[in-house]
């Protein structure tokens, strides 16, 4: 059963979904429930003939229904879904602009991020991300939502290209922000969180391990080489 590990729980499936008969997925359809509620209930009740793949919430909560390697019953088309990996996104505000909030759309980026990873795109283009609209005669995914597509996809493809974050030294905190402040007139480097206001001497040791660590993803080294007199500015 492969499901996305960004999903956090599931609606049950009740068996409304088909074999994709070998068929290689080669996009993801996000639909809209159409109302800013009761498009899970929808999903899930045995009697309504409809599935997806994913859903997602307007908090950016990600559930999966269908498991990924089966075809969900979602756009009415056995190619069209065959194809895709389908996610039904519930609105944040009713018709006539259908919104959807921006966890949910950020969810949604990191959910194509995740299937381009596993499958192995190599990269998101704007083909990779269509509505639902461009199979059938319906305005799904809605009128906010349609238009954002291309920018999803640039998002999702940004997010699958993006260098690893260096894994952490042991004893480095965990500071989205860290800064690092060498003084020149000694060989000394200070860590600096300015989100936390915190500052700590860098050993030798810790120091060439988050050089490494920097280098090995890619990534630029967050420093400021300081004179003696500046260093008063950071408080060192
Ligand atoms: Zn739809």
């Amino acid at each position: 059963m492969t499901v996305s590990a960004l999903a956090t729980g599931s609606i049950k499936h009740h068996n409304k979904y088909n074999s994709r008969d070998g068929t290689t997925i080669t996009r993801v359809i996000p639909h809209h429930w159409a109302g800013t509620s009761g498009g899970d209930v929808t999903l899930a009740d045995p009697n309504r003939e409809a599935s997806a793949n994913y859903l997602i919430f307007t908090d950016g909560t990600i559930k999966s229904q269908v498991p990924e390697e089966y075809r969900a019953w979602t756009t009415g088309s056995w190619e069209v879904d065959a194809s895709s990996i389908t996610v039904e996104i519930q609105n944040s505000t009713n018709g006539p602009e259908w919104k959807v909030s921006d966890k949910a759309i950020a969810a949604l980026v990191n959910l194509i991020a995740d299937i381009a990873r596993r499958y192995k795109w190599g990269s998101v283009p704007a083909w990779r991300v269509r509505g639902h609209r461009e199979f059938a005669a319906t305005a799904c995914p809605g009128p906010y939502l349609f238009p954002k597509l291309g920018s999803i996809a640039a998002s999702a493809d940004a997010k699958l290209k993006a260098p690893a974050k260096p894994s952490k030294p042991s004893g480095q905190e965990e500071d989205e922000d860290m800064i690092f402040i060498r003084k020149d007139n000694q060989n000394k480097v200070y860590a600096w969180s300015p989100s936390k206001g915190s500052k700590r001497p860098i050993g030798t040791t810790e120091w060439n391990a988050i050089k490494r660590a920097y280098g090995a993803a890619g990534l630029k080294l967050p420093i400021i080489n300081t004179t003696a007199a500046e260093t008063k500015h950071f408080g060192i």
